[in-house]
């Protein structure tokens, strides 16, 4: 899937939104580096759910293949019934942030028990080391419950447990903790990374991103599974419109299924080394 009005002739790709089991992806970060590496992407982005964890193994994995690997993370920002997700790019300084995302992954932990808790009062006996069993030691959250449903036996699959139970206004819905959207683009910034809009799509209106833009953001993700051909024109468009780089990815979990595929949306390594040149300018900001 190329687009050359997007990219111009190009023969190096990237990838810049992929997870790893440190969140809820199938591949342990070190499987993500080399199926990169198969997928002959001479740069991919690590961007768990909220976690730092993947990075250190996945830059031991990719040292010895000349595959660079672009430190990431997805943050969830809510306002309101509105979840944003944010990709912070290219971080270099990871201690405040870390100690930040532990904070939320106790909160994430607090509320996946009080999910179990509202379904065991309604009579569903999931048990919450199940749902730890799922999750596997990553960021847990409502598919490792949904995941503990259908194994007892309380769904038929993981929709109708999300359907019955989990999704918005269920009678299991436990709103998540908050990240605020200024609180996720300041954090970013002060770990040295670029925040990248995920996924915008048709969801994100001009205003939005302008309002965005004008609060720190640095970039729009255009190329990804969920957008149409027309979508990432017209984001495309407003990034050039605004000063904003482009990002791009197959935010792929791991999966063989043939759907999202790692390197499937052939994002041109120039979008990456114009946000080099973004960080790279904002470093020498701070400095001066
Ligand atoms: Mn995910
Ligand atoms: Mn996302
Ligand atoms: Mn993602």
């Amino acid at each position: 899937m190329s687009n050359p009005a997007l990219g111009g002739t190009q023969h190096e790709f990237v990838d810049l939104h992929t997870h790893s089991t440190a969140s809820d992806g199938a591949r342990s970060p070190s499987e993500v580096v080399a199926a990169a590496h198969a997928a002959k992407l001479i740069a991919f982005a690590l961007t768990d759910h909220d976690t730092v964890a993947g990075l250190d193994p996945a830059r031991a994995a990719a040292a010895s293949l000349g595959l660079r690997v672009i430190c990431g993370v997805e943050l969830s920002a809510v306002e309101g019934d509105l979840e944003t997700h944010i990709l912070g790019l290219h971080l270099s300084e990871l201690t405040e942030l870390e100690q930040r995302l532990a904070g939320l992954r106790d909160m994430r932990l607090n509320r996946a028990q009080r999910i179990v808790e509202r379904l065991n009062t309604l009579g569903i006996p999931v048990q919450f080391d199940a749902v730890l069993r799922h999750a596997a030691g990553g960021a847990i959250g409502r598919p490792h419950v949904a995941r503990a449903l259908v194994e007892a036996g309380h769904a038929g699959d993981f929709k109708e447990a999300f359907e019955r139970f989990l999704g918005n206004g269920k009678p299991a819905f436990v709103a998540k903790d908050k990240l605020s959207l200024e609180e996720a683009i300041a954090l970013i910034h002060r770990a040295g990374g670029i925040a990248v809009l995920a996924h915008p799509g048709q969801s994100a209106s001009r205003d939005r991103i302008t309002a965005l833009a004008r609060i720190g953001l640095d970039g729009v993700e255009v190329l990804h599974p969920s957008h149409s051909w027309d979508d990432a024109r017209k984001l495309d468009a407003l990034a050039g419109e605004l000063g904003l780089v482009r990002s791009g990815g197959s935010d792929w979990h791991g999966g063989t299924d043939g759907t999202r595929t790692l390197g499937m949306m052939r994002v041109p390594s120039q979008w990456l080394h114009d946000q080099d040149a973004r960080v790279a300018a904002a470093r020498s900001r701070r400095v001066a």
